[in-house]
């Protein structure tokens, strides 16, 4: 949908789980040469954790994302639910939004789960409601991973070990334990890694995303890639309304109007704010 292209930005890393490659074995058949990419149908980056402005790429080719996230324990941010569409977006991955722990809400929790439910269906992402620790769901979760190639994501605690572990018990998820940080508190680069399962179709495991930010992104790459603000700015005025202070703006009139959830229009003006203020510096880094 939007107009993010990779070939505009720097990578900090040439190649990515997903990467269909041609190479060659060295003679002691102890290394081997990569010496052709093939072309990529779509990819995921998100702002690189090291350099300003560059962009890590987390998989290639994938055919949806899993997005885990918990009502309680930890406490639901619907922030991070959106700013996770807004990096899958520019390709149109579609995304399944699992809500795990279910075990543990009571009915006005549930009733919340229904609410956030309807949020995100409406504007044609799915949303499953499942508990790793009683099976609820699973079998569920099973059928949409099966044969396709999914990225499964979660910031952490909200049980995204347990539930790969529940649909494939002899993954051995050792490798996500690498740290985010170094001794220094500085970030490192996380390591995505892919995992067949016995039903037919591959896992991504995306460890450590702790947050997301945007420095790759200006203002009309967020309007464009939040799906439901895209297609009803078609209705602005303005072919480059941001959808804040211009005159009759077609968002802002359905946000008034309940067509667009207030929440998501929230988010949207957070993210757009932070990438203002982060390209503001960019250009005033002199002074
Ligand atoms: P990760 O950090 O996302 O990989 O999360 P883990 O799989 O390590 O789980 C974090 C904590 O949540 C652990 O104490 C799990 O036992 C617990 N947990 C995971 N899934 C569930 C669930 O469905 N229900 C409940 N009640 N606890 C869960
Ligand atoms: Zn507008």
């Amino acid at each position: 949908m939007g107009k993010l292209r990779l070939d505009d930005m720097k990578t900090t890393n040439p190649i990515a789980v997903g990467d269909r490659v041609e190479f060659s074995i060295e003679e002691d058949e102890k290394e081997g040469i990569i010496y052709r990419i093939h072309p990529r149908k779509n990819y995921v980056v998100r702002q690189s954790p090291r350099k300003k402005h560059n962009v890590h790429l987390i998989a290639s080719n994938i055919d949806q994302a899993m997005l885990i996230v918990t009502v309680k324990s930890p406490d639901l941010k619907l922030g991070f639910i959106d700013r996770f569409l807004l990096m899958t977006q520019p390709y149109d991955i579609p995304v399944i939004i699992v809500i795990n722990k279910k075990d543990i809400l009571d009915p006005q929790d549930l009733a919340f789960c229904e609410a956030v439910t309807k949020i995100y269906s409406h504007i044609g992402y799915k949303v499953k409601l499942v508990s790793a620790l009683t099976g609820e769901g699973i079998d569920g979760l099973k059928l949409e991973l099966k044969d396709k190639i999914t990225l499964i994501s979660g910031q952490s605690g909200v049980g995204k070990t347990s539930l790969i572990n529940a649909i494939e018990p002899n993954i051995d998820l050792r490798t996500s334990e690498i740290s985010d940080y170094t001794g220094k508190g500085q970030h490192t680069t996380t390591f995505a890694e892919m995992f067949p399962l016995s039903i037919g179709g591959d896992i991504i495991d995306t460890p450590g995303i702790k947050t997301l930010g945007f420095n790759h992104f200006d203002v009309l790459d967020v309007a464009h890639n939040f799906k439901e603000i895209f297609i009803t700015s078609q209705y602005c005025k303005f072919n480059n309304c941001t959808h804040r202070n211009e005159p009759k703006c077609a968002v802002k009139s359905a946000v008034e109007e309940g067509r667009i959830h207030p929440s998501r229009y929230a988010s949207y003006l957070h993210i757009v704010g932070e990438v203002e203020e982060q390209n503001y510096w960019e250009r005033h880094k002199d002074i």
